[in-house]
């Protein structure tokens, strides 16, 4: 039997799947999992493998044979059953959380169009986008001036495959800058050191790493209690460095750190950078976001006088993962540092070449991850993007205060002031010694004055809670020692979270802990 005719494109089964997988996936994302329904369906490897395998089988056989919409669409429904409902309220695990529906029908019109950001020829819409984002962006964070041409030819940055690659690339800029000619001769034997807080990501390690830097390259400055870096500590770090013979080159101070969101003071790391002429390289990937907002936009004061600066909108905005700007002071830096002037690409004397952003990136194919921004801007504005910041640190308010009115059942460990809270659960037989224990002047638990039993035995506690949750669904929230001890670590930032989830989270965990560490 033959389905397809010869005049048209998609077989019978072919547009079944299409609208099949368009109506389940349009379902879920206007209608997502809420209140008890489960975040997780927990299903083993082998309990996995064996759902699929009542409909196409989730392995490849060497003879792959094809199958029927109905099977494929069986399949959907598994697939959307056993995936973590990141969209659910209660998912508080990650530094990101449910997309923005219209940045998911964004990626589907992106996807649909299928093209590069490359050059403006194949992307000329996308690349106007580009600029006005960028454009924006800069303006937001005071790299141009407000009166800035807003579709720049030149724009203050680029898009990039995510916070661990913008990194990458800043630094690579600011090597470029510290030795004009790495690019084409290498390394000419000077001992790098790059400095990045005790707190910030890994992304500085690995892209010491690639770049041939090192990792023992990376110095790793002490922090406050909270997280943030201290400024004294850097310039004590990058004394010592030199007087061991490195050659300090750039400093990546943190807007918004992973675990506790804390961030460090730019404005006096600029004056250190400034003074001793390195690279200011602001890792805002999460934190970055808190300049849509009024009320928070002080956190980054100091982000202006930065030379690079990487911002996440797929974290705290809500944009399908990636969606990721990595915003520089002088674009003109950007082609002498990546350039590879491909003459079959980047031709000098075609129509409006000089918009082409290829040449300006490490990336060849880049995927147009500015088309969902620039939709969900247009459709909501400034106001909603700001309110988007302005909740999630409401809510992290509540889970603050909730926290202190619960006798002793949870304790902060860094309550922090944005958008995390760290804390943990108190097996009710230690809640009197707990609440004996010293605290920080913010009321925080003095971890590392514990006793050794009370601090091991709190220490156990989140590992198992935590997959008590995930057996029974009822909430996804991480966990990491702080301070030397397991704690828990609420990230608030979906726009569905509501005071009743967070109420409902800490119920689970104190449901939890009774079971299964008490
Ligand atoms: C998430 C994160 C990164 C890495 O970003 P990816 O897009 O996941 O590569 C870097 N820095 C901080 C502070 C982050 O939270």
């Amino acid at each position: 039997m033959c389905d397809m005719s010869t005049s048209e494109r998609v077989s019978a089964t072919e547009r079944a799947v299409i609208e099949g997988i368009v109506e389940r996936a349009t379902q879920f994302v206007v209608d997502p999992p809420s209140g008890d329904d489960p975040v997780i369906t927990l299903a083993s490897p082998a309990m996995l493998a064996q759902v699929f395998g009542a409909n196409v089988g989730l392995a490849f056989d060497d003879r792959a044979m094809a199958h029927d919409d109905v099977a494929v669409l069986d399949a959907v429904e598994e697939i959307i059953r056993y995936s973590m409902h990141t969209s659910h309220p209660r998912f508080v695990n990650q530094n990101f959380a449910g997309p923005d529906p219209i940045s998911v029908v964004g990626d589907w019109l992106g996807a649909a169009l299928n093209t590069t950001g490359a050059t403006f020829e194949v992307a000329p819409v996308f690349t106007l986008m580009e600029s006005a984002v960028l454009g924006k962006l800069g303006r937001i964070a005071g790299y141009l001036p407000a009166n800035a041409d807003p579709l720049p030819v030149l724009p203050p940055g680029l898009f990039c495959a995510g916070g661990s690659m913008g990194t990458l690339l800043a630094l690579q800029l600011a090597r470029h800058r510290h030795q004009p000619d790495v690019a084409v001769k290498g390394s000419n034997g000077d001992r790098l050191a790059l400095f990045v807080s005790e707190s910030g990501h890994y992304a500085a390690g690995k892209s010491a790493a690639l770049l041939g830097i090192g990792t023992d390259g990376v110095v790793k400055v002490p922090c406050d209690r909270d997280g943030a870096m201290i400024p004294e500590a850097l310039e004590a770090a990058i004394d010592d460095s030199v007087r061991q013979g490195s050659v300090p080159f750039a400093v990546i101070g943190t807007a918004g750190t992973t675990v506790t969101s804390a961030f460090d003071d730019l404005g006096a790391l600029a004056d250190i950078c400034e003074e001793r002429g390195l690279w200011l390289h602001v890792d805002g990937c999460y934190g970055g976001s808190a300049l849509f907002s009024a009320d928070h936009e002080g956190r980054l004061q100091g982000v202006e006088r930065s030379d690079s600066f990487v911002w996440n909108l797929h974290k705290m905005m809500g944009m399908t993962q990636q969606c990721t700007a990595l915003l520089v002071k002088d674009p003109h830096q950007l082609a002498p540092c990546f350039a590879a002037k491909a003459d079959y690409l980047f031709q000098t004397d075609k129509l409006y070449g000089e918009y082409d952003s290829g040449d300006r990136t490490f990336q060849c194919a880049r995927r147009i991850d500015v088309l969902k921004l620039w939709l969900s801007w247009k459709v909501r504005g400034d106001e909603a993007f700001r309110e988007r910041i302005d909740h999630a640190v409401a809510m992290a308010s509540h889970a603050r205060a909730s926290i202190a009115a619960s006798n002793g059942a949870f304790v902060p460990v860094v309550s922090g002031d944005f958008t995390n809270v760290v804390f943990t659960w108190v097996p009710p037989d230690l809640r009197v010694a707990v609440a004996a224990a010293e605290t920080t002047a913010d009321g925080d638990l003095r971890v590392e004055d514990l006793s050794a039993e009370l601090r091991s035995a709190l220490h156990g506690c989140p590992p198992l809670i935590k997959a008590q949750m995930q057996e029974q669904g009822s909430g996804m929230i991480g966990f990491q020692p702080v301070h030397g001890m397991n704690t828990f670590r609420m990230i608030c930032m979906s726009t569905s979270l509501q005071r009743d989830d967070v109420d409902a989270l800490l119920a689970a965990i104190d449901g939890g802990g009774r079971s299964a560490c008490s």
